[in-house]
């Protein structure tokens, strides 16, 4: 038996080699005489080729017949021979070799009516625009039918982008001496005592899902881990029906003990963006380019160094350009997106950062300023005018931050463990909560949010 082959591995010098290949039927064109198959494995695709009654063909007469009927999306395995065509094959990712069919294995069949065919979604923006006749898939088809969606180039740019943008996040925090840890998400009490919780029944007991990581990381650097990091599922039951809110998440947390400042973790923030940013760019072109095909992508703009811009310079800017919003508000989200404009006019960039917000908007675990307490040593990160990363120093005084719980009506029982942690001694620190999709959507300038989490779950959609 041949030694199986990847389409994507094969070239010209495999030329006149017989090679066992797999993949799915992604298309067919029958002339008569010969058979042209379109072979694809991921993103690659491969044109094979069989010829009907030919003398000397290797194909009998009954196999091709099966064949030339199969249904799209099949899984097949196919032997063949290499040859370089007379024309490049435009329609193929593997231009100047084809397949001659020895013989071939049909190893699943799919049925014949694809609720979506990846024909159709094949079919890119442009080529919608040159063609305004050409059918399109409403998107929410393709979310219900996210399996056959998935095989989709950019489907598989997207998650591929994904688990690179994941190995980045890694490797960085690694280098930078985080240690990588798993905080449970079934929890008595809500994460950080906020309302937005899906409610479970533990064994009679009320429990829930957890909102964030918050309050275990934190419980981490008091357990005397220096700087620690979580990439995990993150639950909110926000009824937000926008094209950024999910209810389920993929958060990449992390917490740090500082020396004199909170801005220690900005700038490493910062410097992992970038370090992130630019492996992406580099090492995933060709699954940018097919995002490229499907959408006008903006190029990002990134200034040379960190842009800081003030929560109360944020509201000057705002309001010499129209916004009503008083000293101690908090952004909404049309702020947000005027001030990213803003800012880009005046520094060039797409990703900067807003400190200091005022305490009133921020979680009761929030370290105030304490030159002027109505502040907060806060900051969020903005990637196109939007939230991606939301971050603070943290109270580490046991006493003010009882008062602080006291102060807002939080219940105490329900954190007890987290508050009884603090009595035993914390060091100063600081961190932040990352959201996962967001970064990939505004780094790839998708319309919603939902294109890169796998099987998205939002308030109106828990199924598949
Ligand atoms: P927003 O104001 O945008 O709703 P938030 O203030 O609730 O966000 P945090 O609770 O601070 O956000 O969460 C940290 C990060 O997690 C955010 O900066 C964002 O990147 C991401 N995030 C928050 N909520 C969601 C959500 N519902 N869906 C997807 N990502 C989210």
């Amino acid at each position: 038996m041949y030694q199986l082959s990847e389409i994507k591995n094969l070239s010209v010098l495999n030329n006149q080699e017989i090679v066992r290949v797999r993949g799915r039927v992604f298309s067919k064109k029958d002339c008569g005489k010969v058979l042209f198959l379109i072979l694809r494995d991921g993103i690659d695709t491969l044109q094979a080729v069989a010829l009907k009654n030919k003398e000397g063909a290797p194909l009998p007469i009954d196999d091709y017949n099966v064949l030339r009927k199969v249904e799209n999306e099949s899984f097949i395995e196919i032997v063949g021979k290499i040859y370089g065509p007379e024309k490049p094959v435009l329609a193929c990712s593997q231009k100047c070799i084809e397949l001659e069919i020895v013989s071939y294995t049909i190893l699943s069949r799919s049925v014949l009516d694809l609720p979506i065919t990846l024909k159709e979604a094949a079919i890119t923006e442009e080529q919608k625009h040159d063609n305004p006749l050409l059918p399109s898939i409403q998107y929410f088809k393709r979310l219900d039918n996210r399996v056959l969606d998935l095989r989709t180039d950019l489907s598989q740019a997207i998650f591929r982008m994904n688990d690179g943008l994941l190995f980045y996040f890694q490797k960085y925090l690694r280098k930078n001496k985080f240690v990588e840890i798993k905080t449970p998400k079934l929890i008595g009490g809500a994460s950080e005592g906020g309302a937005d919780v899906f409610k479970v029944d533990y064994f009679g007991k009320p429990a829930c899902l957890a909102q964030s990581p918050q309050l275990y990381k934190q419980m981490a650097i008091i357990g005397d881990f220096k700087r620690v990091f979580e990439i995990g599922p993150v639950f909110r039951a926000e009824n937000s029906n926008t094209n950024r809110h999910l209810t389920e998440f993929v958060g990449v947390d992390l917490e740090m003990v500082i020396d004199k400042t909170y801005m220690e973790v900005v700038h490493l923030l910062y410097n992992m963006f970038i370090y992130v940013f630019d492996q992406l760019s580099s090492a995933y072109k060709a699954e940018l380019e097919i995002v490229r095909s499907f959408f006008d992508l903006p190029q990002l703009t990134l200034a040379p160094k960190l842009v800081v811009v003030e929560f109360s310079e944020a509201i000057d800017l705002l309001r010499a350009n129209g916004s009503k919003m008083g000293d101690l508000d908090d952004f909404s989200t049309e702020d947000e997106k005027l001030l990213g404009s803003i800012v880009k006019e005046k520094y060039e960039t797409d990703l900067y950062v807003v400190t200091k917000y005022p305490s009133s908007v921020r979680p009761f675990y929030t370290m105030p300023d304490l030159k002027d307490t109505r502040y907060s040593n806060s900051y969020d990160f903005m990637l196109r005018g939007e939230e991606i990363l939301s971050g603070a120093q943290r109270v580490h005084d046991h006493t003010m931050l009882a008062e602080r719980v006291a102060e807002l009506g939080i219940d105490a029982t329900a954190i007890r463990h987290y508050l009884d942690a603090f009595k035993y001694g914390a060091p100063p620190h600081a961190g932040a909560g990352i959201g996962l999709e967001r970064i990939l959507r505004y780094f790839l300038g998708f319309p919603d949010i939902r294109y890169c989490n796998l099987f998205p779950h939002d308030p109106k959609r828990l199924y598949p």
